[in-house]
């Protein structure tokens, strides 16, 4: 494996989130009944004409700001020709030799620490197709329109990519942008967001690529990263017996988790694209641009570094609580309601909160803990009303909704003893109760110091201040 190295452009489809369709008025609406949702316009019926969809035009061009590509000035639709039944116009249209946005670039975060800037060729409009239902038709396959018409951004990268990882983390950082910039719902599920994965291997040194195979439609981080593992083995295996590797399209088979050919380069469709007869180029003037900038939140990277520098969080850190903007703002409105305490509450929002979401399969838009009453919490560890421990069972209550963490702490008895005299007595209610124990740690078995803290804990019910138990017990114990 070590003389190969892998070469990878990926191709993602993201769709826009319009309300309506990137040539009709027909809503983009996922999940109606079949066919509801494809208009005269959709369905390519003589006589109607398209008309483009502004605000996808808009969302382009937000995207294409944010990773500082060329904004073209004027732009070209085209007719990518080809038949299926799921296309009943008989052609996309697309842009071809005109795209809207070109030459942007994304900077990722690799494992090792280290980023890597990753060029952005292209990115341009289209229109999606209809979908093929292959299940539930005994024999036959149902055609659902309702997609076709659907407004696609089509982000294409160039062959800088040298793993799996690294093309997964592309991924994942272009999905974090459009989800970011709002032009693009990320669900991958419903197909939102999906990738086309392009791959070769070469003998490290050699100047050229070799051949790639474009393996299709990737719905699921997972699936990129293990079709592309297979599709690597696969050309290494078969270079190094003696074959060669041929242009072609595959697909990946989740189930076997391999890679199969779809249809070779022979079989590729000549799309034969023209410009859009029907569509007047695309004039894009600075008050779109600089309208569309205004519209522009504050980008991941840049809030990231901001959290690192403004709240003295780790690189680390940071990165975990902007990774979708809803968490990023908990986070600051979390510390904005406590006043302070950066470090505690990303450890609660990144721990206890993050973990309790994630068990119950809810976003944090979901979350039943509002930052108010998380910040009330937080307060209750800061004024040590209660230890970090104790506050993990008031959080659980919290979640259950029980009220807020006062109330708990109230309802529940749990303030935390901080009275030295109430310490000092079971401090030595447990002395009294282990003499052995007593007589071992003063003839010299000093890790026996933490058996008492563990055993003035217990009485305490969890209860006493950690802080005070350490020092009073140390004391009583030298006797
Ligand atoms: P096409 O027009 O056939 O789609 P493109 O030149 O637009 O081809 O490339 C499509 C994708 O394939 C891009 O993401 C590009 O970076 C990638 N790519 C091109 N050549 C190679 C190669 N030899 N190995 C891996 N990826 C490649
Ligand atoms: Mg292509």
């Amino acid at each position: 494996m070590m003389e190969w190295e892998t070469v990878i452009g990926l191709e993602i489809h993201a769709q826009l989130a319009t309300k309506s369709k990137i040539f009709s008025g027909a809503s983009t609406a996922y999940g109606a009944e079949p066919n509801t949702q494809a208009c005269a316009i959709d369905l390519g019926l003589p006589g109607v004409l398209p008309v483009l969809n502004r605000e996808a035009v808009r969302m382009a061009v937000m995207f294409g700001l944010a990773i500082g590509a060329t904004i073209a000035r004027r732009s070209v639709f085209a007719r990518k020709n080809y038949f299926y039944p799921d296309l009943p116009k008989g052609y996309q249209i697309s842009q071809y030799e005109l795209p809207v946005v070109q030459k942007g670039e994304l900077t990722i975060d690799l494992e090792d620490g280290s980023s890597k800037v990753i060029g952005i060729t292209r990115a341009h409009l289209e229109e999606d197709a209809g979908k093929s239902l292959h299940e539930d038709f005994h024999g036959l396959s149902g055609i659902d329109l309702n997609r076709a018409g659907t407004p696609l951004l089509e982000i294409v990268s160039e062959p800088d990519l040298r793993s799996a990882k690294e093309a997964v983390a592309y991924m994942k950082k272009l999905h974090q942008m459009v989800v970011y910039l709002g032009i693009c719902d990320g669900n991958m599920q419903e197909g939102s967001f999906r990738c086309d994965a392009n791959v070769s291997v070469r003998r490290k040194g050699d100047p050229k690529f070799g051949t790639r195979a474009e393996i299709k439609n990737l719905n699921s981080f997972r699936f990129v990263e293990r079709a592309i593992e297979f599709e690597i083995e696969r050309q290494i295996d078969l270079i190094e017996s003696g074959g060669t590797v041929v242009q072609e399209t595959r697909l990946y088979d989740p189930d076997q988790g391999e890679t199969r050919s779809m249809r070779g380069k022979e079989e590729a469709n000549d799309y034969r694209y023209f410009p859009d007869p029907d569509l007047l180029p695309l004039i894009i003037d600075e008050d779109f641009i600089a309208a569309a900038r205004a519209s522009l939140p504050e980008l991941p990277d840049v809030k990231k570094q901001r959290f690192v520098e403004q709240y003295g969080l780790s690189s680390y850190d940071a990165g975990v609580l902007t990774a979708s903007r809803e968490l990023g703002d908990y986070y600051e409105e979390t510390v904005a309601a406590l006043g302070g305490e950066p470090k505690l509450c990303a450890n609660w929002v990144m721990g206890d909160l993050a973990g309790f979401l994630n068990k119950d399969g809810k976003d944090i838009a979901q979350s039943p803990v509002s930052t108010e009453q998380l910040a009330g919490l937080l307060r209750r560890i800061r004024d040590r009303t209660i230890s970090g421990k104790i506050a993990k069972e008031v959080f659980e209550a919290l979640w259950a909704g029980e009220g807020d963490a006062d109330a708990i702490i109230e309802k529940r008895g749990l303030k935390q003893i901080t009275d030295t005299a109430a310490i000092e007595k079971v401090i030595d209610d447990v002395i009294a109760a282990n003499p052995e124990q007593l007589a071992q740690y003063r003839a010299g078995k000093d890790k026996l110091f933490g058996f008492f803290v563990g055993q003035v804990m217990k009485l305490s019910k969890g209860k006493a201040n950690p802080g005070q138990v350490n020092e009073l017990l140390a004391e009583k114990l030298r006797g």
